[in-house]
């Protein structure tokens, strides 16, 4: 219809191919076909008791009025005390702004900071949103790829490269999603070396993956002091707690940037539900046991389809050192042939596993570096054996 306008930025916007591939699998599961859900990164525990029950007491005492707009100034304080205690970074509360989730954190910090044309630095595969929040600020994409050859992570050099004057931010997200791969203290090290040349270049952080890990630990971009001043953290519930619904996350800055935030937030969403402010709380100053044991099982679960997939004749496997994903190399399986359709590109390829195996996946084409597919593994073993078993028999069959 004419009279209807949608604004030129939401058309040029890209949709989440993430959500978009789990509201897919929804809707043939609804139809009553037997999917099996591997494409949205969410862990599938439930939220841990002692977290629920510190929200229902929040109802009971009538935390049911507009909240401050960055948030409570005791979970401001909490999660300034696990910034400390776990990452060894010193922000007051007043640096920290609690936003719907990590995902309006790194919004609300792009849309903060990033001018018409500065250019965004964000080595590839990247997760879906980047890009596209990026676009929506007005800001240029500088995509540096780092394909499994070197586990996807990007050296010094290419770094290097890739700055230029008009650079104003890098994004980094160590443990990654979608590739796993996590920077060691050193090989960030060589990341700050180069910035440290260049001091126009603020860094985005998002350690939302920091806790599932298999290495004993990670180290956060906040903790190098030579560039402290212009580092930006964003963490949040969702994935160490099983608190996805909830849309907890926070953003830890400079303060100006802190401030630049909140206004935003204050005109646009203002501070986020109270009762999940208080079962964040919960999370932040309660037991860690939780995030433990399910980091464990997150392990368990890593070994399993590195396994399995590397049975997988032709598939590249690296061996992911946290999140919760597997991206596999899949392009000796492209321009193959099932029947007489041809599978062209990973997106078909995962259209093909959707339709013939009930396996949902999501391209890596999504995440700006064609020629894989993301596996989230936060399912079931039982889920995970199936859907490899599936995978490979339909892969199989591709002629
Ligand atoms: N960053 C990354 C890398 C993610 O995978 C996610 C999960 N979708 C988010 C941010 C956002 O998480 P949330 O908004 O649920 O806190
Ligand atoms: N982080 C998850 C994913 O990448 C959640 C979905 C989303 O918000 O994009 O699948």
């Amino acid at each position: 219809m004419d009279s209807i306008q949608i604004s030129d930025r939401i058309k040029n916007m890209a949709a989440s191919q993430t959500l978009a591939m789990s509201q897919k699998s929804s809707e043939l599961r609804a139809a009553g076909v037997d999917v099996i859900n591997l494409s949205v990164g969410e862990p599938d525990f439930n939220t841990p008791d002692h977290i629920k029950e510190a929200a229902k007491t929040a109802i009971d005492e009538n935390y049911t009025h507009y909240p401050p707009v960055p948030g409570y100034m005791d979970l401001r304080q909490a999660i300034a005390d696990k910034l400390k205690k776990e990452n060894g970074v010193s922000y007051s509360a007043s640096q920290i702004v609690v936003s719907g989730g990590a995902k309006q954190s790194l919004s609300n910090v792009i849309m903060s900071v990033i001018n018409p044309g500065d250019e965004v630095i964000i080595p590839t595969p990247a997760w879906v949103s980047y890009v596209e929040m990026v676009k929506l600020a007005g800001g240029e994409n500088v995509l540096v790829p780092a394909s499994i050859e070197q586990n996807f992570k990007i050296t010094p050099a290419q770094l290097e490269a890739a700055i230029t004057p008009r650079t104003r931010m890098v994004m980094l997200c160590s443990p990654s999603n979608p590739s796993g791969s996590v920077y060691s203290r050193q090989e960030l090290q060589g990341l700050v070396d180069v910035l440290v040349k260049h001091p126009h270049v603020t860094v985005l952080s998002d350690e939302i993956y920091e806790h599932i890990n298999y290495i004993g630990g990670v180290t956060s971009m906040g903790s190098f002091p030579e560039i402290a001043d212009r580092v930006i953290l964003v963490n949040g519930v969702s994935k160490a707690y099983a608190m996805t619904g909830w849309r907890v996350g926070f953003m830890a800055a400079p303060v100006e940037i802190a401030k630049a935030v909140t206004k935003l937030q204050g005109q646009t969403t203002s501070g986020i539900s109270t009762i999940a402010q208080r079962a964040a709380l919960a999370a932040y100053a309660g037991s860690q046991q939780c995030v433990e044991d399910m980091r464990k099982a997150f392990e368990r679960r890593r070994d399993l389809v590195v396994r399995l997939a590397r049975e997988i004749p032709g598939l590249k496997v690296n061996c992911p050192d946290g999140a919760f994903y597997l991206f596999p190399e899949v392009s000796s399986y492209l321009g193959k042939r099932f029947g007489d359709k041809v599978i062209a590109t990973d997106n078909d390829l995962c259209m093909y596993l959707l339709e013939e195996a009930h396996v949902a996946t999501v391209s890596g084409s999504a995440f700006c570096l064609p020629g894989y597919i993301r596996l989230s593994y936060a399912a079931s073993d039982e889920a995970l054996e199936e859907a490899l078993r599936r995978i490979a028999d339909a892969l199989g069959r591709l002629q």
